[in-house]
């Protein structure tokens, strides 16, 4: 297989890297040094920080190397489960074999294979609360977790307790090591407004690495149609950043089956979908989109970037 960019900078046991093999590291090597404010950002009730019209030049990139030789995923697992030539290979017959089962048919398949080591992550989005409302059905048991940054809208907390009230299912918080007010103490401000990659690594990536340690595989909400990255997602295979089987049962589902399933059965979802919030993460990097935007364009806005590094290969 042909080693790409990020295959050489996971043997360097460096994480969340734009890899170049000859220029210095940036983070936005295109981006001017007024980069667009984060429009219609809303800010939650008592917080002061507000959405500024000018932000710092593009930073260096600090290089990020954590627990670069400690087992990850299912690695960290016991048993461990590592990526053998015949593991994976059952991963993509299973794959191709459930190109076209519903996707309830391959969580009932994951369920069976991976529990009790197979776990979910959410942003509760609409993909996420699709795949809590099918594992309420074929099993409720499965740990769900949610990666809490301190950042989320309020509206976010709120739906994660009408998730419990409906289905009796508790999604986790993981939290950061540091509370926002710890963070931005030690960083001197808003680390969002600055280098929002290394906001993300800290609040959400070195939480997610340390959340998937000891399981085998995950549940992913991702939509094949949802970018050039996630066009290329198996439904069932080998998470090479997170090092556990990953599960896309959604990865053949348009965004309208998605709201179809929502409105037929009712599934709870955060009201800011219909205030022109297609896509919500964290308050300071959303905003509304316009009419006709793509439907991530609301998040990092301004920024050169449309990911979190989560689903990013
Ligand atoms: S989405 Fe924004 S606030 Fe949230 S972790 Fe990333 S940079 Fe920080």
């Amino acid at each position: 297989m042909e080693q790409t960019a990020d295959d050489r900078y996971l043997t360097k046991g460096v994480l969340f890297v734009l890899y170049h093999k000859s220029k210095p590291f940036t983070v936005f090597p295109a981006m001017s040094a007024r980069p667009k404010p984060l429009m219609n950002a809303p800010v939650p009730p008592g917080n002061s920080a507000q959405p500024e019209p000018k932000r710092p030049t593009a930073p260096t990139l600090t290089i990020l190397s954590p627990d670069s030789d400690e087992p990850r995923g299912a690695l960290a697992a016991t048993p461990p489960l590592p990526p053998t030539d015949s593991l994976l290979e059952e991963l993509d017959r299973e794959s191709q074999r459930l190109e076209t089962a519903s996707p309830k048919e391959i969580l009932s398949w994951a369920v069976q294979r991976f529990a009790p080591k197979f776990t979910m992550a959410t942003a509760f989005g609409p993909e996420g609360m699709t795949i809590i409302h099918m594992l309420a059905e074929v099993a409720p048991e499965t740990p769900i977790f949610n990666l809490d940054t301190g950042y989320q809208f309020k509206e976010t907390h709120e739906l994660r307790e009408r998730v419990k009230a409906k289905y009796g299912i508790e999604v986790e918080y993981k939290l950061p090591e540091l509370t926002i007010e710890e963070y931005e103490s030690a960083n001197g401000g808003p680390v969002y407004k600055s280098n929002p990659n290394q906001c993300c690594f800290d609040r959400k990536l070195k939480v997610l690495h340390e959340s998937a340690k000891g399981h085998h595989a995950w549940a992913s909400a991702i939509r094949r149609d949802q970018s050039p990255d996630r066009a290329k997602a198996p439904i069932v295979g080998w998470d090479r950043k997170f090092q556990l089987v990953k599960i896309s049962p959604l990865a053949n589902w348009t965004k309208k089956d998605v709201w179809s399933l929502i409105t037929a059965e009712d599934i709870p979802y955060n009201p800011l979908h219909d205030q022109g919030y297609p896509s919500v993460g964290c308050w300071p990097c959303t905003r509304a989109v316009l009419p006709g935007e793509d439907e991530r364009s609301g998040r990092w806005s301004g920024f050169k970037k449309t990911e979190c590094g989560l689903h990013s290969s």
